[in-house]
């Protein structure tokens, strides 16, 4: 599985590509160590939109 680079992203709703990977804090995938790791997720840092 190839990683994805931030520049090959674009929203899916406005099509910015002014986006950023970040951790959907809600979902909880597993624990490491004592510490939570979340799912990762897109943030558009235009319109603020969600996915992943
Ligand atoms: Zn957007």
């Amino acid at each position: 599985m190839s990683e994805v680079t931030p520049s090959r992203v674009k929203c899916p709703k406005c099509g910015s590509i002014d986006v950023k990977q970040t951790e959907d804090k809600s979902k909880v995938l597993s624990y490491a160590g004592g510490q939570p790791i979340y799912k990762k997720i897109w943030k558009c840092k235009k319109c603020g939109e969600t996915w992943g």
